[in-house]
């Protein structure tokens, strides 16, 4: 008798990763029963192993780091958004092909809730997580600028993805942070929008921080102080989820089930 179909998170490390919390009661949501597990893989053991997982009963498993960009080289198809973002976070078995996909930049614009065409856009960073939003952001009719600490690291992802550059962080209607600044709950909220170019500078309209903690991040707070509606990374991780959820399954992701799992 066959086991039971399988998905999961390959990452190194990957124990401290929450997918596996926050998809078994989605499986179970959608009566599926399937399992969803930690894959620990070093990365001199990704590629062989991931090729081979199709033909052990898996349907389907979420990379994470440092493996996108070893994900996105060894997939056979690509979506649009991997193949521009140059990462795969969501790898799919089926009909003898891996398909690579990048959720990361939808489950953005699912988080984030808004239409942003005809925005001005200033995204903070200018690695893996920026590429994805620039990207979204860039589709969705956004008018989008990078900056970064160093900046020729952001010349190189906007001469890339065919955005702005910022000189200087400047006062967009939304603005996404995408450095790892502010990952640390304790630090004062004007310290973190300092740490990101952004003292002295009025809060935007909506300010999106992919960073996330056990309440609201420094950055949401100094965005909220000032009157803007703050998003953090949390929901995003769900959307993201969810968004491969329904590539593997073909069904609807019971977003409070993935929600409430995620927090548990
Ligand atoms: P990454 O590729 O390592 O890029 C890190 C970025 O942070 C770079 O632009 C770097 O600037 C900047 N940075 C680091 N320390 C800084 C500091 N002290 N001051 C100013 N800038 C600094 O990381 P990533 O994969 O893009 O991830 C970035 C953050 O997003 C992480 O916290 C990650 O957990 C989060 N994330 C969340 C989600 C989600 O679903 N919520 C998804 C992906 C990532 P330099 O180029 O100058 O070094």
């Amino acid at each position: 008798m066959p086991g039971p179909t399988m998905l999961g998170v390959a990452g190194w490390p990957v124990a401290h990763s929450r997918s596996p919390r926050m998809f078994a009661p989605a499986l179970a949501a959608a009566g599926l029963d399937w399992r969803y597990v930690h894959l620990p893989l070093a990365p001199e053991r990704f590629v062989a192993t991931a090729r081979v997982l199709g033909a052990s009963g898996y349907r389907g498993i979420n990379v994470t780091l440092p493996h996108k960009e070893a994900a996105h080289d060894l997939a056979d198809e690509l979506s649009p958004a991997a193949a521009a973002i140059g990462a795969v976070n969501t790898l799919t078995y089926g009909d003898g092909a891996i398909h690579g996909d990048n959720t990361d930049a939808g489950g953005f614009l699912d988080a984030l809730g808004a239409d942003p065409a005809g925005w001005r856009c200033l995204v903070i960073g200018a690695g893996g997580s920026a590429r994805a939003v620039v990207w979204a952001l860039r589709e969705a009719g956004g008018e989008v600028a990078v900056w970064n600490r160093t900046a020729a690291r952001a010349a190189a992802l906007a001469a890339d993805l065919g955005v702005g550059q910022a000189a200087e962080p400047f006062a967009a209607d939304l603005l996404v942070n995408c450095t790892s600044v502010g990952l640390d709950q304790a630090v004062e909220p004007g310290e973190a929008a300092a740490a990101v170019g952004l003292a002295g500078l009025e809060p935007p309209a909506v300010l999106f921080d992919l960073t996330y903690g056990a309440g609201p991040t420094p950055l949401c707070r100094w965005a909220e102080a000032g009157g803007a509606r703050a998003v953090d990374g949390a929901e995003m991780l769900v959307r993201q989820g969810a968004r491969s959820f329904e590539r593997w399954t073909g069904r609807p992701a019971d977003l409070d089930a993935m929600r409430a799992g995620f927090r548990a």
